[in-house]
């Protein structure tokens, strides 16, 4: 229940702190939003050909497992077929392909095209000032991630909405960090975001990270290139698991509420990898957290198709 409060001179939501802890890991392209960028593969003709032709990241979820008539480029490989996936090292963040697709993307939502099926759940996360994750097989910096949220939250939220968001911001400023003098909206927003995760897989920073990991690293290594971006997703969930657990350890949050963590995606492959990362692993190791995932792959389906993978208690709307 809501309760404000004014504090140093701002509302403030104390009704934060005794919401229940449920956080959100967002696949970032079909989940969130339908991006532009294409990847290049080579798809075999009718005359037996392997011919170069470039899909969209939708459809590339539905043939990436159809070897035999999808390959990456015989030439260049993973790599070639990405490229627009990277940051260009020459660019500045303003004008990377991502921040300019993410724009282009937003705009199209605008003019009344459909959003992704996660996109009113990214929405709301920002409102209630969740922390959350993105968690995308693109290889861009973090910063660069971190910037098309800032961009979402400057676009799609209403002038109330982000009101709304600040006052649940400082709740859980005032709640949890005990803090009682606030900075600027810009100062809260920043520190709000910095607490969230940015994980983009296939950038050389993460793939350093997962390499060097004691438990990951040697997996990954042998791991097919098909079955590399599940693995790295996986590694990043679990980043972000004892992300959240740290947090929620030195605020004093763990053991008075429920905690729960969903994960969207589209990509049936990552669903199913995910899913069976977290009753393998996390599970166990988690087990006062719920798990949910979210499978978005069906157009149809408004917000997804929900599979509780863990725990027993249901949180309303979650
Ligand atoms: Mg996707």
């Amino acid at each position: 229940m809501d309760e404000f409060a004014v504090i140093d001179g701002r509302r403030v939501n104390l009704g934060v702190a005794a919401r229940d802890f449920k956080y959100y890991i967002f696949d970032w392209d079909d989940n969130i939003l339908h991006m532009p960028t294409r990847i290049y593969m080579e798809k075999l003709d009718d005359d037996g050909r392997w011919v170069p032709t470039s899909v969209s990241t939708g459809t590339f979820a539905l043939v990436r497992s159809d070897e035999a008539r999808y390959r990456l480029p015989l030439v260049g490989g993973r790599e070639a077929a990405f490229r627009d996936f990277q940051d260009d090292p020459d660019a500045g963040t303003a004008d990377s392909a991502f921040i300019r697709d993410t724009r282009a993307a937003l705009a199209r939502v605008a003019a009344g095209e459909p959003a992704g099926p996660s996109f009113k759940t990214l929405r709301k996360t920002l409102r209630e000032g969740r922390i959350f994750a993105i968690v995308t097989a693109r290889g861009h910096a973090s910063e660069t991630i971190r910037d098309a949220v800032r961009i979402f939250i400057d676009t799609v939220l209403t002038p109330d909405e982000r009101e709304e968001m600040m006052t649940n911001l400082r709740g859980y400023r005032h709640c949890f960090d005990k803090v009682d003098r606030f900075g600027t909206d810009e100062e809260e927003l920043d520190y709000f975001l910095s607490m969230c995760r940015y994980h983009a897989v296939t950038s050389p920073d993460f793939k350093e990270k997962l390499s060097s990991d004691s438990d990951f690293g040697s997996r990954f290594a042998d791991a097919t290139s098909a079955q590399k971006p599940e693995l790295a997703k996986e590694f990043a969930i679990r980043d972000f698991v004892e992300h959240l657990f740290r947090t929620l350890r030195r605020t004093g949050g763990v053991g008075a509420h429920q905690v729960a963590v969903g994960f969207s995606d589209d990509d049936v492959g990552n669903v199913k990898a995910v899913s069976d990362y977290i009753r393998r692993e996390l599970a166990s190791r988690f087990g006062c957290c719920k798990f949910v995932v979210y499978d978005t792959s069906d157009p149809e389906l408004v917000s997804g198709r929900k599979v509780t993978v863990s725990g027993q208690l249901d949180l309303p709307g979650f």
